[in-house]
């Protein structure tokens, strides 16, 4: 078999790749060698997503009497929710496959290795060996397991194992503060669970800045869960009642169950990249140019195997950009606008700098914060914890970054998004009228105090 571009991996990388090739008249062909739609899709995004929303529900039951509602003892049946995650997950599944099809892509099921940089060959329920002029790998990345405690899914799980739970357990011990460790943090502590989150670094989600971690770790604490930084975890020793986490020079914690989600690990292992020439750095990333490229011409990578923000929608992007290049459309990829949301209770969402990072970059920068309790949809809807923040350049007035963490984050970072990727100022935010009552409104309320003309939020003090 011949085909013009080999995808190697259908997660939302390669399947996307795939689409934007054929749509543009490639013969294209997919290999994959588990399901479609890659990690995102079956131990990912949606199903961490499916679960949360359960989680919001219970949320709003226990909040109910506030709205006036009475709705008696609530309970739930975990494995119930679970099932309801694998039928989200089937049905997107199926009509994943119906779209890859409808753009006469040819799916080769089966493990993808490079015999040469034009040869691949695929073994597993599709045994054969293809041609192609141009490649595209996007294989992804999986939990990484850390030899001083391994997983044995039983009890010490990962990301993957953990969503395979009937039951719940009643104490979870969870390694890593990171945004998948505090997904689940946020996940199992409104389900009732008893969860203690240890970080190594000195906060939680630090990559999202002080700020945010400081909220979100004030929101954790209110929620019942024990979040302990700056710890080490030595090992997880098995007792006859759970596991005990060891911690260097700190007492220990017993628990039922442990999560690790201490990172990814790039997959690229019998993949025959040194057959194709294709050079890897650091923790085994492909390395790649702007244009998705990587040092073999023809061959390019995608997504989390390129070590970049490892998020589904960068590496959807990234596929846009690659098969841009193979079709002959020059396209590059930038990252200065790239959304970034944790789903926890509140939400969070960002995007572009925030003010510590803008002012170190040499900006001028300043910022205006609104918090949602000042704002009447917020209050009306009683979802008045949190802010959005936007992060500006005094003398030029160009947009640099955005955050909110509070109800709806991960929809309302949409408009930032849209704003740095086209370089608006913050005078566009001010002046666009925004739809009254919405939770919207509170980015224009923003732009108003980071230009010190705000209209619902007292006026700085003169000195
Ligand atoms: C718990 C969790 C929650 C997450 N939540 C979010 C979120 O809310 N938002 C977000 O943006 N991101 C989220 N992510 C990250 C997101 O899932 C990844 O960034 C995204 O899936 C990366 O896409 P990809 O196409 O690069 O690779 P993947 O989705 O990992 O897909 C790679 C595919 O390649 C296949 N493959 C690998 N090697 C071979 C081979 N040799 N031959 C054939 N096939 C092969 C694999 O089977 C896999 O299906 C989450 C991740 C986890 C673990």
């Amino acid at each position: 078999m011949t085909f013009d571009v080999a995808i190697i991996g259908a997660g939302p990388g390669g399947y996307v790749a795939a689409i934007k090739a054929s749509q543009n008249g490639k013969r294209v062909c997919l290999i994959e060698r588990n399901y479609l739609g890659g990690s995102c899709l079956n131990v990912g995004c949606i199903p961490t997503k499916t679960l949360l929303s359960n989680a919001g529900v219970v949320t709003k039951i226990k909040h109910a009497a506030d709205y006036g509602i009475a709705t008696g003892p609530m309970t739930f049946d975990y494995g119930k929710m679970k099932l309801r995650k694998d039928g989200v997950i089937e049905k997107i599944r199926k009509s994943l496959e119906g779209l890859i099809l409808s753009n006469k892509i040819t799916i080769l099921r089966g493990s993808a290795e490079f015999l040469s940089p034009k040869e691949i060959k695929i073994k597993g329920q599709d045994n054969t060996i293809i041609l192609a002029d141009q490649a595209i790998i996007a294989t992804g990345s999986e939990p990484l397991d850390i030899p001083a405690f391994p997983c044995d899914h039983q009890r010490i799980l990962n990301s993957t194992s953990i969503l395979e739970l009937t039951e719940l357990p009643k104490t979870l011990a969870i390694i890593g503060g990171g945004y998948i460790g505090c997904e689940f943090a946020s996940l199992f502590a409104e389900l009732g669970v008893k969860v203690t989150l240890l970080e190594a670094l000195p906060m939680i989600v630090q990559a999202q800045g002080k700020g945010i971690s400081e909220a979100l770790t004030r929101a954790f604490v209110k929620q019942g869960i024990d979040v302990q930084t700056g710890v080490f975890v030595e090992t997880i020793e098995k007792t006859n009642h759970g596991l005990h986490v060891k911690l260097k020079d700190k007492p220990g914690i017993s628990c039922d169950m442990a999560l690790v989600a201490v990172g990814r690990r790039i997959v690229t292992d019998h993949l025959g990249l040194d057959k194709a020439g294709v050079k890897v750095g650091e923790r085994g990333m492909i390395l790649v140019n702007e244009k998705m490229e990587t040092n073999v011409p023809g061959i390019y990578a995608i997504g989390d195997v390129t070590g970049k923000f490892m998020l589904a929608h960068v590496a959807s992007h990234q596929g846009i950009i690659a098969a841009s290049n193979v079709i002959g459309q020059e396209a590059t990829m930038h990252y200065n606008a790239v959304p970034a949301v944790i789903f926890t209770l509140p939400e969070i969402a960002s995007v572009g700098m925030t003010l510590e990072q803008a002012l170190a970059a040499g900006y001028p920068a300043t910022a205006g914060k609104f918090p949602f309790m000042a704002l009447g949809k917020s209050i009306a809807s009683m979802e008045t914890e949190g802010f959005a923040e936007v992060v500006t350049d005094k003398k030029t007035k160009q947009i640099l970054g955005a955050q909110v963490v509070g109800y709806e984050a991960s929809a309302l970072i949409a408009e930032m998004t849209l704003a740095i990727a086209n370089e608006l100022t913050v005078d566009c935010l001010a002046d666009t009228i925004h739809a009254h009552p919405t939770v919207a409104e509170a980015w224009l309320e923003a732009a108003l105090i980071a230009n010190e003309t705000p209209i619902h939020f007292p006026p700085k003090l003169k000195k």
